[in-house]
């Protein structure tokens, strides 16, 4: 009986040990497993980092490579138009000859000013600008109308001789800068078509350009450009770290709009600015209305200027997406006059006239005119839709094909209109 129970309690003892030697056992197994499992997680962490800041890495030099490449092109641009002024000026006259005859006036037929298949900066249009009103005096003069926020002159260029006038402008936003390229091809080809008394798809240039000066603003927006084309390096590294912070943190600056505060121009002008639907509360790269409207440099110049040509037309060019906005709260005599014109071009593009919805969005600058001006302003969306970038140059030729003769055919409604 007592041999059983000292057994027994030994028995007892024993198990009693072993259990918690297993308990033990299994708690420092699960320890150690959580230990690998945090080891295992910290190191893949760092992984990621590292692989996220290579990819980083990678991304600035490839855009340092790109700025490389886009400077030499553009040095190389501006050196062969030097080379083809300077032998235009030497060829004329032999240095041989002792009366020399007065030097030829430039043909119209001479090479082309304006080249559209490029990345159409900034300095490449303030030098086309010069060339054109060196080739064409007597039709073609610029002038600055403000700066942008920056300190860049905002050039604005008049062409013809006529009293009414018409007005064109383009790159609101940065990314949409192949309205500049349409803005500027138009004045030289209707100035070539002037000089050489032709006639772009049945609109005659002379006798249009005699009434109607059409005064254009190719880019409206010169530091958004820049930025969307350059990146962080066309600016002082002082601001670098707030341009960042408003383009979502990237250094890739390709979907940029905005001015260089994060205002987005086309969202600024007095017209019902209060409800703008798809505001952004703070500097952004797009969609930012800004603090009270016609505050930034570049919409007080534009609005400056449209008071001081009070143009018959406005167009503003955009892009993308090959639709045709025309209308902001006209009344109904208005609505019907504009819808006339609204639906030639859209004859004449292709692109798809949009209709007034329950509850208009403001903001814009043809939306301003509409309502300031009560005349006819338009705002065609250049090349088929994409996602927050800039149409590639490819649709360039396509484009002008569609939009040639609109500045002229407007020109001459504008004319009639003035009449009235
Ligand atoms: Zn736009």
């Amino acid at each position: 009986m007592t041999t059983s129970i000292i057994l027994k309690i030994i028995n007892l003892f024993i198990s009693s040990l072993l259990s918690v030697s297993i308990f033990n056992a299994n708690t420092i197994l699960l320890q150690y497993k959580v230990e690998t499992y945090k080891k295992e997680v910290a190191y893949k962490q760092e992984q990621d980092e590292e692989k996220r800041k290579a990819e980083e890495q990678r991304k600035i030099e490839e855009q340092k490579r790109l700025e490389e490449e886009e400077k030499k092109k553009e040095q190389r641009i501006l050196l062969e138009k030097q080379k083809a002024k300077e032998k235009a000026k030497k060829s004329p006259t032999s240095p041989t000859t002792q009366n020399p005859k007065p030097s030829k006036p430039i043909q119209p037929t001479s090479k082309n000013i304006v080249y559209p298949n490029q990345v159409y900066t900034y300095n490449i249009m303030e030098n086309d600008i010069k060339e054109l009103a060196n080739r064409y005096p007597d039709i073609i003069k610029y002038k600055s109308i403000g700066k942008s926020e920056m300190g860049k002159d905002i050039y604005a260029v008049s062409l013809g001789t006529g009293k009414t006038t018409i007005f064109i402008n383009g790159a609101h936003h940065g990314r949409e800068w192949i309205s500049t390229v349409i803005s500027m091809q138009m004045i030289e080809e209707y100035a070539k078509a002037y000089k050489n008394n032709s006639s772009i798809d049945g609109y005659k240039a002379k006798e249009i350009l005699s009434n109607t000066t059409i005064w254009f603003v190719p880019m409206v927006n010169p530091d958004g450009v820049t930025l969307q084309q350059k990146g962080l390096s066309a600016f002082p590294k002082s601001i670098h770290s707030d341009l960042i912070a408003m383009n979502k943190g990237r250094t890739d600056f390709s979907s940029w709009k905005a001015n260089i505060h994060g205002v987005d121009l086309n969202r600024q002008y007095d017209a019902d600015w209060e409800n703008i639907k798809d505001n952004v509360g703070k500097p952004y790269y797009q969609m930012f209305k800004g603090n009270a409207p016609s505050t930034a440099s570049e919409v007080k110049s534009i609005i400056n200027f449209t008071y001081e040509i009070k143009p018959e037309i406005a167009v503003a060019y955009h892009s993308s997406g090959r639709i045709l906005y025309w209308n902001f709260h006209q009344n109904t005599y208005n609505y019907n006059r504009d819808h006339v014109i609204a639906k030639q071009i859209g004859k004449m593009t292709g692109y798809s006239l949009v209709y007034p919805g329950p509850n208009p969005s403001g903001g814009g600058y043809t939306d301003w005119f509409l309502i300031t001006f009560n005349k006819p302003a338009f705002t065609p969306e250049l090349a088929p839709w994409l996602f927050e970038n800039s149409p590639p140059i490819s649709v360039f030729a396509n484009e002008w094909e569609r939009n040639k003769a609109v500045g002229l055919y407007l020109a001459e409604e504008g004319h009639k209109l003035s009449k009235q």
